[in-house]
């Protein structure tokens, strides 16, 4: 199977096409085909000469991910289940910036992406990894999701068919990258689609948050990279104990090389780092970890986002009572930390991070196909 044609940068294009003797100001047309008009076969390009198209064609895939179902509406939080060209499922998730009223849809969106099919971290109470890990996304794919994304929303908002536009309306200005999988065990893939979608696709660097479990020797190589990628840790525990118990990551790379990591990123790109925190009963909502996640929050400039924890099937925990989780947040301000309580969109629609189960063909009746009153 060729090569899909969004896993190659700019520079690359460009290479292949100086290789072939082929006038460059093609590798923009090109470019603006895929990432601005988002357009779905070769056959639209309709300003490159036949005879490239053909070449490209027998050279290169053109993927688009098929919907498998969506959950939730275009006005609220949408999960949406992509089958891969392998016929593995992965889900991302479209978050209005504000909940959009009387019934007109939000303009700011942010998308939620994976970077893997499963997760190999096995943390404790993520539904992600229960299955364990099958493989990592290209750069295409986790491109992809972003577009596909855009097609469909606009596909809901236009009665005009897509050849008679000359510009694409965008919808997705923020990324998160809190999917399905650990971005930063998926390192160069995830990297490469960062500064595609960035240069191509436009959107800031700043407006990029990375997620990750932990792995500190990558985050030192994202500290690394000229990118002003935000950077966020699942941290879920503020002593060794409680975080080990529930994230095995963390007997590899402990809070304290953690934290060294953290630092290094927090030194090279002076940005805040955020902390995200679940809060489950009777696990690490103790009040005496408000104590050690002060004292890291504070050494680190980080932010913390709480986040109380969402059910998963399967698994037995619960998140704690609302006054439970009041008290958690204020003990932070207390101690001079910046902290939020974050109330999950898309909780209902099992779509909030950390939700994104692994899907099989055997599960994806579960997923309602939109009607198209939606
Ligand atoms: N592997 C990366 C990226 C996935 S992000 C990481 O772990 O950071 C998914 C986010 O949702 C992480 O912060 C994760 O810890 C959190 N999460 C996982 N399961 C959850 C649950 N049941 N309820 C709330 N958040 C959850
Ligand atoms: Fe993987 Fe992140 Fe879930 Fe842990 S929290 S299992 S690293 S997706």
């Amino acid at each position: 199977m060729p090569t899909d044609i969004k896993n190659l940068s700019r520079a690359e294009l460009t290479a292949w096409f100086v290789e072939r003797k082929l006038p460059v100001y093609r590798v923009d047309q090109l470019l603006q085909w895929l990432y601005e008009r988002r357009v779905t076969g070769w056959d639209q390009m309709t300003n490159l000469p036949k005879s490239l198209r053909e070449t490209l064609a027998d050279e290169f895939s053109l993927h688009t991910h098929t919907l498998a179902g969506v959950e939730g509406s275009r006005d609220t939080t949408q999960k949406s289940l992509w089958r891969l060209r392998d016929g593995a499922f992965i889900e991302s998730v479209l978050i209005p910036a504000n909940p959009a009223l009387f019934g007109e849809a939000a303009d700011r969106h942010t998308l939620c992406v994976s970077t893997q099919v499963g997760c190999a971290y096995g943390c404790k109470f993520c539904a992600s990894g229960l299955d364990g890990w099958k493989r990592n996304l290209e750069p295409a794919e986790i491109i992809e999701q972003v577009l596909s994304t855009e097609r469909l929303q606009s596909k809901s908002t236009s009665e005009e068919p897509d050849h008679a536009r000359t510009t694409s309306p965008r919808l997705v200005n923020n990324l998160v990258i809190m999917g399905m999988g650990e971005p930063l065990a998926n390192y160069d893939n995830l990297i490469k689609a960062l500064k595609i979608l960035n240069t191509e696709y436009h959107i800031g660097a700043r407006k990029i948050t990375v997620s990750t479990s932990g792995l500190a020797p990558e985050i030192r190589r994202l500290a690394d990279e000229p990118h002003q990628f935000r950077l966020a840790i699942s941290l879920h525990g503020a002593t060794d104990e409680v975080r080990s118990r529930i994230m095995p990551v963390n007997r590899k790379y402990p809070l304290e090389v953690l934290t060294e990591a953290c630092a290094y990123y927090q030194r090279r790109k002076g940005k805040m780092i955020t902390f995200e925190y679940i809060l489950i009963a009777g696990v690490n909502d103790h009040p005496d970890q408000t104590g050690p996640l002060a004292d890291l929050s504070r050494r680190l400039h980080a932010k913390v986002n709480l986040i109380p924890y969402n059910k998963v099937e399967g698994l037995p925990w619960e998140r704690p009572t609302e006054a439970a989780q009041d008290a958690f947040v204020e003990a932070l301000r207390q101690r001079g930390v910046t902290a939020t309580l974050r109330r999950e969109k898309g909780h209902d629609i099992a779509a909030a991070c950390g939700q994104l189960r692994l899907k099989n063909s055997t599960t994806t009746d579960e997923i309602r196909i939109p009607s198209p009153t939606q």
